[in-house]
């Protein structure tokens, strides 16, 4: 009789012990998470149906989908959608960081960095525009852009990369912010190959005055060499990191309804989640989401010529179509489903174990 309650008793300690170990084992130390800004699915589908071979999107393992409403209106703007991700509410459009009262809401990136972790944002437009900007400042339009800059200092993100020098040095203020970030030990990059050049450390990569060119216009591989650049800083931090990587020019395709222009920043766009993915397979320990704020154009496709897409568009502004969700790594199950966009953050904020 006493015996068997003692094998009763250490049985329901070892149970507790590896479901406790279970646990922890699914939560991952490092998030990804990849915006391609106004990215639906046709817009994807552009990207694979023109191109020869698989693309790297393809490899994803859950798939969902999310509603993305601002709190205002129907049709979400860059800014509510990233606030929603980032900060988990809906919000109004225009609103960066801030709650439809326009209070300051915690994000993902600074809890993480509270946390210990390490952070990032890289990005092809402006580092200070809606999307990047909704991850680090506070402010309740995305027009102010001065102000945004400024909500960088008050953080101890590890690494920035995008465009946007002139909201840091010529301003109504007078402040260089440059100034600023090096005196909080940043090392300034001004060009692709300075920011190659960096290892370690924290890291300000200035790519532009206003915004990059287009892929057409020549811009490369930028977004590619930051987002690995970024993770080499990143993976150091012991604790792990969150990096939010944004393919920004999908959105501006979709505003000119212009196919190619589509087409050549969804394929941009692809190299950096098979980075990405490449990374979570090496760390085992990683959790990469793909998705978009929104999407942009009413984006159709109506036939393959010479292995061109033959698109069609239904406006020059965004559209309140329900927007895929890809997942892969660890914790990716959590994303299959139909959920709201602000419960990104929240899924977020559960695998890190916050
Ligand atoms: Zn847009």
């Amino acid at each position: 009789m006493k015996k068997s309650v003692q094998l009763i008793i250490s049985l329901l300690f070892v149970t507790s012990i590896v479901c406790f170990a279970q646990k922890k084992n699914a939560q991952p130390k490092n998030i990804i998470l990849l915006i391609g800004d106004g990215m639906g699915a046709s817009q994807v589908y552009a990207g694979i149906a023109s191109s020869k071979s698989t693309l790297n999107i393809e490899r994803s393992q859950f798939i969902g989908f999310h509603k993305n409403q601002a709190s205002d209106s129907f049709i979400t703007d860059s800014a509510a959608g990233a606030t929603a991700f980032s900060a988990g509410e809906k919000t109004f459009n225009g609103a960066i960081g801030v709650d439809k009262d326009k209070k300051s809401i915690p994000t993902i990136l600074e809890i993480a960095e509270q946390k210990g972790l390490a952070t990032g944002l890289v990005a092809t437009c402006s580092i200070t525009h809606a999307t990047p900007g909704s991850f680090i400042a506070h402010q309740p339009s995305r027009g102010m852009v001065e102000e945004i800059a400024a909500d960088f200092l008050n953080t101890d993100v590890d690494v920035f990369i995008g465009g946007g020098r002139k909201h840091f040095t010529e301003r109504k203020d007078g402040r260089n912010l440059i100034d600023d970030l090096k005196a909080k030990n940043y090392q300034i990059a001004q060009s692709i190959e300075e920011v190659e050049k960096i290892k370690s450390g924290k890291l300000a990569g200035f790519l532009a005055d206003v915004e990059q060119p287009k892929m057409s216009e020549g811009r490369g591989d930028q977004l590619l060499i930051s987002t690995k650049t970024a993770l080499n800083i990143l993976k150091q931090n012991k604790k792990g990191f969150f990096l939010m990587v944004e393919g920004s020019q999908i959105d501006w395709g979709g505003h000119a309804n212009d196919t190619q222009y589509i087409v050549n920043e969804m394929l941009d766009f692809d190299k950096a989640i098979g980075e990405a993915f490449d990374f979570a397979d090496k760390d085992g320990n990683t959790l990469v989401i793909i998705t978009a704020d929104h999407e942009t154009g009413g984006f159709s496709i109506n036939g393959l010529k010479d292995g061109q897409v033959e698109g069609k568009f239904t406006t020059k502004s965004h559209t309140g179509v329900m927007i895929p969700v890809y997942a892969y790594g660890k914790g990716a199950e959590q994303f299959s489903g139909i959920y709201f966009n602000n419960d990104i953050f929240h899924k977020m904020k559960k695998a890190f174990g916050f």
